[in-house]
């Protein structure tokens, strides 16, 4: 038991030196997966409420590491912003999701693909030139694609991320703000931003239709998105009650695991048929 004759701060750095090499480790093993072309995309629909009808898939990367194992995007992501890796790997991403976006509008889906920027991208002035060329590379029309951000990420840098916001916008592509109502902008802010698309957090939608639920502030998001010209999708949307809750708020969108786990492409593609069957 040599744990157990050190003392608490021989443990506590004993313990940052283990977190300190997963992170190095880490960081070295996604650099060669983006590299060797090892990170893959899921997708889950967002579904339009009222009509039922499959409108949006969202992006969401997934890397299984030969080391590692499988490791989740909350803790890679962040290493990928740390490390300078996130340029690379936002643009896999978006290049996967438009090869794939490509395929299903050859095979008759009529569906456009949100992805996921981070913080580091909204100061990255060369993005929007990227994304207009492998737009215009896959043949597909800016209004196929829908960039979500979070208020945290645009807050870091905020003229810097707001004079981004309005070129990618200006180009046709649709901009959504993501886990809405767990960052610190004021409503002032938010006005600010070029947005279309309100996504409520899924921490406020998960528990919809249970006793005592967030309905107040979900009900109170979707009218100040509404009023602000916006969609307004929610996330983690899980149960059926959930999801007549949030139509009788007249909620535009909604997303979860009710509908679907983030699914590969070609399991997405399935879905989505035997769902407007
Ligand atoms: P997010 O953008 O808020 O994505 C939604 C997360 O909620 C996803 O987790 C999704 O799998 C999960 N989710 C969806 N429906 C439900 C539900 O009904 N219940 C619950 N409990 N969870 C649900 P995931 O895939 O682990 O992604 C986590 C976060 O990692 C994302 O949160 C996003 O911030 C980030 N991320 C994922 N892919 C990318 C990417 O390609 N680029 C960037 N920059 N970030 C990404
Ligand atoms: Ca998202
Ligand atoms: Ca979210
Ligand atoms: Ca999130």
């Amino acid at each position: 038991e040599a744990k157990r004759d050190r003392s608490g701060l021989e443990v506590y750095i004993a313990g940052r030196d283990e977190q300190h090499l997963r992170r190095l480790g880490l960081i070295a093993a996604l650099r060669d997966a983006i590299a060797r072309d090892e990170l893959t995309v899921n997708f889950q629909p967002k579904v339009d409420i009222p009509s039922g009808r499959v409108r949006h898939a969202e992006v969401l990367v997934r890397w299984t590491s030969g080391t590692y194992g499988w490791v989740g995007p909350d803790e890679f992501i962040p290493l990928a912003e740390q490390s300078g890796l996130i340029h690379a790997l936002t643009r896999h991403v978006l290049d996967a999701a438009l090869a794939t976006l490509r395929g299903w509008c050859d095979r008759g889906l009529d569906l456009a693909v949100a992805v996921n920027l981070s913080a580091v991208d909204l100061v990255d002035a060369s993005l929007p030139v990227w994304i207009a060329s492998r737009l215009a590379h896959h043949g597909l029309g800016a209004e196929r694609l829908i960039l979500e951000v979070t208020e945290t990420s645009v807050m870091r840098d905020v003229d810097a991320a707001v004079a981004l916001l309005h070129r990618l916008r200006g180009a046709g592509i649709r901009l959504a703000i993501d886990d809405f109502g767990t960052g610190q902008s004021s409503l002032a802010q938010l006005k600010r931003l070029p947005v279309d698309e309100l996504k409520i957090d899924k921490s406020f939608v998960m528990r919809l239709g249970e006793a005592g639920d967030d309905a107040i502030i979900v009900r109170s998001t979707i009218e100040i998105g509404h009023n602000m010209g916006l969609k307004v999708v929610a996330e983690g949307v899980e149960t059926p009650a959930g999801l007549e809750a949030l139509r009788a708020m007249r909620c535009d969108m909604a997303q979860g695991y009710l509908f679907s786990r983030p699914l590969p492409a070609a399991a997405f593609e399935q879905w989505c048929r035997a769902f407007a069957a």
